[in-house]
Formats: structure tokens, C-alpha cells, sequence
């Protein structure tokens, strides 16, 4: 049975991740009654692991640039972003005492440097605004009646109040709270959920080459999907080596396009440019430079000043070519493909570790049933989403959790719209 609890807020914030904090903000500066309910017994915990404990906050882009990089449904957040966009985000966190910079001019972090700086600020500031923060509680329904939001109820309380804010993230990472509640709840008051996919993680590959050249990292690769309808998915930046596959920025970037396709035909054929953009004609030159400096030095000497030695050596191997032997001495056909694998090498991806290992998940609330100038249900007046539990999500460097503040900030105003 479950007891009524008397009482009664503004609204309730479901989620304290990075959405649901701003969200529960915004709403108690304009003198909102807020509870806030969090799942696991401490707030953040996501906030906290990102950018490796240093917090990618956003990043410099122009909204424009920004929302072309979330593809086709980008031009929803042009509302969110023209109120918060992320010098707004950076002034917000300057307010409560955490300045941020970018110290490659592009990706935003705090100036700390460290996640924790960024969440203990938010806690102070809501503890300054007298949030009602109840860890511990996981909402399993919304309650309403005809077409407006009445409260939530975990399995212990409903709590009522005439707004709503869904801000449960997606379903990446679930041992940092997220776990796909925020699908259900909305999809049981008719709200549609978009195919859900693990987005940004490390991909298994068929080769198994791969193992030997484990820890290696590649700076500036291009990788570029192999397939007829899909050539136009590219990605660039740094890839790791694994004993199963790649990892890195660039796979994680990319890897958001790759897991529906995985799904479509089980395997992706990828082209990687390990050699810094160098095309055939340009390796040839290269090569042609060291031969010219030590003309005694084997294929392997020559292409090791491009690669680490086990992967030029499994390069060599692919084109069947001796590493051992001078340049010169390689057949014409073997030279080509040689210089052809070197400018791309080729690599079949076969999977990934799932939702456990995904930093994002691709897919969640359809963006039709939501108005963006406010971030509330079409379907349920007074119901809110906001962050990863939309159907929107970005590459690596800050978007994810940009999307998350100026959305969390647009739905804390509870349906006011932003001049
Ligand atoms: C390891 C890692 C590193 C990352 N690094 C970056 C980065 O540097 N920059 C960047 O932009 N993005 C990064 N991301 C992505 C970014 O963290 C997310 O996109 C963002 O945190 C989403 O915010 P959110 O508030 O929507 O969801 P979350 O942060 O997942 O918060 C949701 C909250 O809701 C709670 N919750 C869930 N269900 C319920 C329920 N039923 N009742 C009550 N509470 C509930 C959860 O416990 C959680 O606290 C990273 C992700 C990971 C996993």
C-alpha cells in the first residue's frame, strides 16, 4: 500500500544527473517548491565520471555548428540553445563558483578540472535554494488526471504536483543510475520511444591483428564507413588499439552512426587512415624520402617513421609484403597495395560490449511529442523532459552534456517560454 505524502511542490524533478539539477534550479529561482528525486543514494554520479573525472562541459562552437553535429533533428534544441547556450552555461557555473576554460579553445572544462568541483557547486546552490532532494527513490509512474500531470509515485510514496520533470537519462552505463526508466514512464502515458542503441563506446572487430598492436595509440585517424549508403559517415581523432577491436575519440564518435548498422547487417566494413591524412601519391613521396636518406633500411625501417612497429609490421603482413626487405626490391602489384593499405587500412567491425560500456544512448523520446520551446509533453500538460532521455544525442567533446544543462534549464521553467 502506498502512503499519500501531504506535502505538495511545484514540481517534482525525477533524476539529479546533469539535467535534472539545472532543471530543479531554474525552477527554485523562480520560487518554485522543488522535489527532487534521485534513484541511487547520491546525486551525479554520471556528471562525475565524465571526461575522465574532468568534466567536458560544452564546448565554443556557434549554435549552428553545434546543432549540425547532432545530425537531422539537430534544429530542435535552437530554442534551448538560444537561452543556454554555452557561454550561458559558463556564466551559470561562474555564478555559483566554478569558472571553466578552454584550454584548447574548443572543448569547455572547469578551470579545477575536476567533476566534483562542478557537482558540489550545484548541491550548495540547491541547498541555498531549500531543494527538496530525496535520494534513494525511484519514480516507477507519473500520475495524472484527464490530460494533466497530478505527481509521481516511487514504490513507496506518490508525491503530488501539478508539474513533472523527466530527467532519467538513457540506458548507457547503467551501474551510474541510468537505466531506462524515464522510456517506461513516458511510454506509459502514450508517449512514442525511438529504437533505443548503445552509442560511444569501443567496437569488437573480425580481424584479429588487432590484439598485437594492443595499447598503440594513432593519433589524428580518419575512419570512414565501407558501405554503399553509408559512405558518408566519417570520423576523426585519435584510436586506440584493444585485444578485441579500436577504442578512442574517433571510434567513439563514430561509433554512434555504426551500432544501427550493426544491427542492419551484423558487420561494417570501416576504412581507418592511420598515416595523418597522407594519401597514396603523398606516402609514396614519403617513402621515397627515406629511401633517398638511408637506401640500405628495410620496407619496415620506412614505415615505422609513420606507425608504431607491430602495426606496420601487420600492414606488411596484409599486403603480403617482407618487411625485411629494401623498398626497391618489392614486386610493382605488392608496392601498390602496400602504399593502398597504408592509406587505408581496412577493418571489419562485429560488435560492441552493449549498453554496459555505452557513454550515450542513441534513440529515446520521440522529439514530435515535445515542444521545444519548453521541453513539455504534447501528450500530458505539465509533464517535462529533459537530457539524454530525448531522442537527441551528439558526438564526443561536451555535446551531450551542453544539450542536457540547456535543456534541464529550458524545462525548469515550466512551460514560461525564453524571450
Ligand atoms: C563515462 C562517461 C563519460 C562522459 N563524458 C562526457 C563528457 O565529458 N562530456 C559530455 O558532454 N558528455 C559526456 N558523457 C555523456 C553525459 O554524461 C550524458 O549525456 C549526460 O550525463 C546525460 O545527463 P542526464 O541528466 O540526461 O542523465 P544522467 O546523467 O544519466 O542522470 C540521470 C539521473 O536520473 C537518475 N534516475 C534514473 N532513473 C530514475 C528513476 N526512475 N527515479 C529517480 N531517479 C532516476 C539516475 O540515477 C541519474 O542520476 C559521458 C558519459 C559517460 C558514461
Amino acid at each position: 500500500m502506498q502512503n499519500a505524502t501531504p506535502p505538495s511542490f511545484d514540481v517534482i524533478v525525477v533524476g539529479a544527473g546533469a539535467a535534472g539539477l539545472i532543471a530543479a534550479i531554474t525552477a527554485a529561482r523562480k520560487d518554485k517548491k522543488v522535489l527532487l528525486l534521485e534513484k541511487l543514494s547520491k546525486i551525479a554520479a554520471k556528471l562525475k565520471a565524465t571526461g575522465g573525472g574532468r568534466c567536458n562541459l560544452t564546448n565554443t562552437l556557434s549554435n549552428d555548428e553545434f546543432m549540425a553535429r547532432f545530425g537531422r533533428d539537430g534544429r530542435f534544441m535552437t530554442p534551448a540553445l538560444t537561452s543556454f547556450d554555452h557561454k550561458a552555461l559558463m556564466q551559470f557555473f561562474s555564478q555559483i563558483g566554478v569558472e571553466s576554460h578552454a584550454p584548447d579553445g574548443y572543448r569547455v572544462f572547469p578551470v579545477s578540472h575536476s567533476s566534483v568541483s562542478i557537482i558540489t557547486a550545484l548541491e550548495e546552490e540547491m541547498t541555498r535554494l531549500g531543494i527538496t532532494l530525496i535520494c534513494n527513490a525511484r519514480v516507477k509512474s507519473v500520475q495524472y488526471e484527464a490530460d494533466r500531470i497530478t505527481g509521481a509515485s516511487t514504490a513507496e510514496h506518490t508525491y503530488s504536483a501539478p508539474n513533472v520533470i523527466i530527467a532519467s537519462g538513457g540506458l548507457g552505463y547503467p551501474q551510474l543510475g541510468a537505466q531506462g526508466d524515464g522510456f517506461t514512464i513516458a511510454s506509459d502515458v502514450g508517449h512514442k520511444i525511438t529504437q533505443l542503441h548503445p552509442a560511444m563506446m569501443p567496437l569488437r572487430t573480425k580481424e584479429t591483428w588487432v590484439d598485437n598492436c594492443r595499447a598503440d595509440t594513432i593519433a589524428k585517424v580518419e575512419i570512414r564507413v565501407d558501405l554503399p549508403k553509408a559512405k558518408n559517415i566519417r570520423a576523426k581523432g585519435d584510436l586506440i588499439f584493444t585485444s578485441h577491436g579500436i577504442r578512442g575519440p574517433v571510434v567513439l564518435d563514430v561509433s554512434r552512426e555504426i551500432t544501427p548498422l550493426i544491427e542492419k547487417y551484423g558487420e561494417v566494413p570501416l576504412l581507418m587512415n592511420l598515416t595523418k591524412g597522407l594519401n597514396e601519391g603523398q606516402l609514396l613521396e614519403h617513402i621515397k624520402n627515406e629511401i633517398h636518406k638511408n637506401p640500405e633500411q628495410s620496407i619496415l625501417t620506412h614505415i615505422k617513421t609513420l606507425l608504431p612497429e607491430p602495426l606496420a609490421r601487420e600492414i606488411c603482413t596484409l599486403a603480403l609484403a617482407d618487411p625485411d626487405i629494401g623498398f626497391n626490391k618489392l614486386p610493382g602489384l605488392q608496392r601498390d597495395k602496400l602504399l593502398k593499405l597504408l592509406a587505408w587500412t581496412p577493418i571489419t567491425v562485429i560488435g560492441h560490449d552493449g549498453f554496459k560500456m555505452a557513454m550515450i544512448t542513441r534513440g529515446g523520446v520521440s522529439l514530435k511529442e515535445i515542444r521545444p520551446e519548453t521541453m513539455e509533453s504534447k501528450i500530458l500538460n505539465g509533464l517535462f523532459f529533459c537530457g539524454e532521455v530525448m531522442n537527441l544525442d551528439g558526438p564526443c567533446g561536451g555535446y551531450n552534456l551542453q544539450w542536457s544543462f540547456a535543456s534541464g534549464y529550458t524545462a525548469g521553467h515550466l512551460g514560461e517560454i525564453q524571450p
